[in-house]
């Protein structure tokens, strides 16, 4: 469901656009590398990524996603998304990667890449390091245990809820405002274990309010291990192997996982006396986005693009952008200037774009694929160029690394204008007008794709980002399998058809925030869409002689009145589909359809449209005239949402046509001035006011609505009488009444005046 509301909205901007006369580009993409579908294919088939061949492993990956897009697609079709599949492709295939590979290149020779070895985040169970965008951070509760360290001048408590890194302790840290340990900086520890020498130092970043105030500074640790490594230029003890397992440097404890080493080195502390008091500890720790692992931080090469340097840069493009919205713009804002690290782009990963470089195995020298032999896998190709440029060496070795998915993702902007092909297209269709996400991929789609464009063409690659909230359960939880909430959007086409999926879509909440899902939600769009129909139909039997350029009708007050309404909502449903807020023109379009045309306006009508009496000639044309006009423009108001009923009516509306068209190719309607009567929109209003009153009353006295009334008087103020004396042949015709007395309050009864409008009913039946 969550991402039927996402293209919901994608489609209702692009019909809504094409009947506003634009030709819509709309294109489909599917991302399809990654670590959802290598995580999903080693637990479909219980196998490890490193267990088979990496084409094996791809070969895996590349049926699973088949698979999906196949069911996503028919889904999608299904909703009847108007995306042009001749614009289909996806990532995965090599046409698309080698655009990846390209703009890799292209920013390598910018400068805006570049490989070395730093701290990174690293998923043990996935085995690959991840950006900071996929670090998910989560309440975990622990145990911080109190750790001796000797020293020059006594033991230091430290407490620490991670004593499996203590043997990658380089550094002991206090706050230097903090009293107790002032004479201990500049001193020497000794790490327990490993029996390290290493130095006190103070720095403000130690929080003394936390356990005994004391840090161990491992390497690493987290975050502030790395900045604190970096500072101090401390050594770097690699502690944790790319599954998680302690290395050589754990000493006794190598092999050991990280739990099991934890538990093994409190035991030989208290043994040795080196271990003081526990207690248990809440915290947050990061984990991997995909597979909830504990995140961990290590050290190796990788490739990065320096997005850190570029802060501002992003930052003023994105004030430039429309954001809908408006809080989502900070969301990005913030997200970018809260990120420490330069983007890690490269995976431990099978699935995804090879990264196009080769190494020399003797000087180290980098080969970069050329833009000719892209793509390229240098995994298992060979350079075409088979030396190295700069020793000669034959030696050259493939780089074993794919990319993050977002490295293709975050090109689709320019992809979609043409790129690199086709400079006048390009400039046609770059930037995108529209870019619609969700809100919780604002820190990596909009923030990669700002990052990658700005690089690449020094310009944002989108002017408005419409950003979807998220689905939420029944139980207003996020829906999810395992909760028992979880609803497919099959199911719910199947059930109540896709243009009552998709006012849900519009109607169940302000655009940018969650919306629930309930099932009473589509079903009251079920409603409603037979509502119409029944409508509808009554409409177009009435019409079957009627003259569709009959253009002068002598129009009476109820016309007026609805067909002023008429011109506001469109008026109203223009403005909100102008800044994306499809609640407003969906509950606006289903609540005039409902009571205004339906309840009030046809009970009206009936007794002109099926009167064959010759006085009432014009008066019926007239009434044809405004039903005609109404469901014509209700139709088009409708057609971006709910595109399958209002295309089968709108043929049926225009059938005299030698070819119905369909409505997706009519022109959004426009309010027609000359027909707004605010005059008669009042006094229509007290008509139906009136009007429905005694439809209350007859059915509040159990009698059929054409049950007639002997005698009926009305007691109200000047104007309300006015109103009904002007209208009494009506109100006879429509409502069933023999006699009408419209009597004006006298004040001097000592009545009290009725305000505005109101008035009394007494009915003689
Ligand atoms: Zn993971
Ligand atoms: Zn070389």
């Amino acid at each position: 469901m969550g991402n039927a509301l996402n293209w919901c909205y994608f489609d209702f901007v692009a019909r809504y656009k094409r009947m506003r006369g634009f030709n819509v580009h709309f294109p489909q993409g599917w991302d399809c590398h990654g670590l959802p579908t290598e995580v999903r294919a080693e637990r479909t088939f219980n196998i490890k990524k490193r267990e088979v061949s990496v084409e094996k492993f791809r070969e895996i990956c590349v049926k699973l996603t088949t698979e999906y897009i196949e069911k996503m697609k028919a889904a999608m079709q299904a909703m009847g998304y108007s995306i042009d599949w001749n614009l289909e492709y996806r990532t995965m295939d090599p046409a698309y990667y080698k655009l990846t590979q390209l703009s890799f290149l292209c920013l390598l020779q910018r400068g805006f890449l570049h490989r070395g070895e730093h701290p990174v985040n690293w998923c043990p169970r996935c085995e690959t390091a991840i950006a900071e965008a996929e670090v998910e951070y989560i309440k975990s509760d622990g145990i911080l245990v109190d750790i001796h360290f000797r020293t020059e001048r006594g033991m230091l408590v430290v407490a620490t809820s991670r004593a499996e890194l203590a043997p990658s302790c380089v550094a002991l840290a206090v706050n230097p405002t903090d009293a107790r340990y002032v004479e201990f900086v500049g001193g020497h520890a000794t790490v327990p274990i490993v029996n390290r020498k290493v130095p006190i130092l103070a720095d403000e970043l130690v929080d003394p309010q936390f356990g005994s105030g004391v840090v161990m500074i491992c390497t690493f640790g987290d975050k502030t291990d790395v900045r604190w490594q970096h500072k101090y230029g401390l050594p770097v003890v690699k502690i944790l192997d790319a599954q998680g397992r302690l290395t050589e440097e754990g000493g006794k404890y190598a092999g050991l996982t990280i739990e099991e080493a934890r538990e093994a080195i409190i035991r030989d502390l208290k043994q040795q006396s080196q271990i003081g008091s526990s207690q248990p500890l809440s915290r947050e720790i990061g984990t991997c986005w995909r597979c909830h692992t504990p995140v961990e931080i290590l050290s190796a090469p990788q490739w990065f693009m320096k997005t850190k340097q570029m802060t501002e840069e992003i930052v003023e493009w994105t004030n430039r952008v429309n954001w809908v919205p408006d809080f989502s713009r900070n969301r990005m804002v913030d997200w970018a200037k809260s990120l420490d690290w330069d983007w890690v782009i490269s995976r431990q990963r099978a699935f995804g774009t090879p990264i196009p470089v080769w190494y020399c195995r003797d000087c180290e020298e980098l080969l970069p694929a050329r833009e000719e032999w892209l793509p390229v896998d240098p995994r298992s190709q060979k350079p075409a160029e088979a030396s190295c440029p700069k020793c000669g060496s034959r030696q050259l070795m493939g780089d074993a690394d794919v990319m993050d998915t977002w490295m293709d993702s975050s090109i689709t902007c320019a992809v979609h204008a043409g790129w690199p092909n086709g400079l006048s297209e390009f400039e046609r269709l770059f930037p995108a007008d529209l870019q619609p996400n969700g809100y919780d991929i604002i820190r990596t789609w909009d923030y990669y794709l700002m990052a990658r464009h700005l690089a690449l063409f020094g310009k944002a690659p989108y002017k408005t980002v419409l950003v979807n909230g998220m689905v939420r359960g029944a139980d207003g939880r996020m829906m999810h399998k395992s909760y028992g909430n979880y609803v497919e959007v099959t199911e719910a086409i199947t059930k109540y058809g896709a243009d009552s999926v998709r006012q849900w879509a519009a109607a169940g909440g302000t655009t940018g925030y969650d919306i629930p899902y309930r099932w009473a939600d589509v079903e009251y769009g079920r409603k409603f869409l037979t509502k119409l129909w029944n409508a509808a139909r009554l409409i177009l039997s009435s019409l079957q002689d009627y003259d569709r350029d009959f253009s002068s009708p002598g129009l009476e007050l109820l016309d007026k009145w609805l067909l002023t309404k008429l011109n506001d909502l469109t008026r109203v449903s223009t403005e909100a589909f102008e800044c994306f807020q499809f609640s407003v023109t969906m509950d606006s379009t289903r609540n005039f359809t409902w009571h205004d045309l339906c309840d009030q306006y046809l009970e009206a009508a009936k007794y002109r449209l099926y009167s064959d009496r010759a006085e009432m000639v014009e008066s019926r044309r007239a009434a044809q005239f405004t039903l005609f006009h109404t469901l014509d423009v209700v139709l088009r108001l409708l057609a971006p949402i709910c595109p399958h009923v209002s295309d089968a009516l709108h043929r049926e509306l225009w059938g005299h046509r030698a070819v119905a068209r369909s409505i997706h190719l009519e022109a959004w309607p426009q309010p027609k001035e000359q027909l707004t009567d605010r005059d008669s929109e009042k006094k229509g209003t007290i008509l139906v006011r009136v009007l429905s009153e005694i439809r209350r009353i007859k059915s509040e006295n159990r009698l059929s609505m054409k049950a007639p009334i002997k005698r009926l008087s009305i007691q109200s103020g000047e104007e309300v009488t006015r109103v009904v004396l002007d209208h009494i042949g009506a109100i006879r015709e429509i409502a069933v009444v023999e006699r009408v007395d419209a009597l004006p309050l006298r004040q001097e009864t000592g009545e009290k005046p009725l305000e505005d409008i109101d008035f009394r009913l007494v009915a003689e039946f």
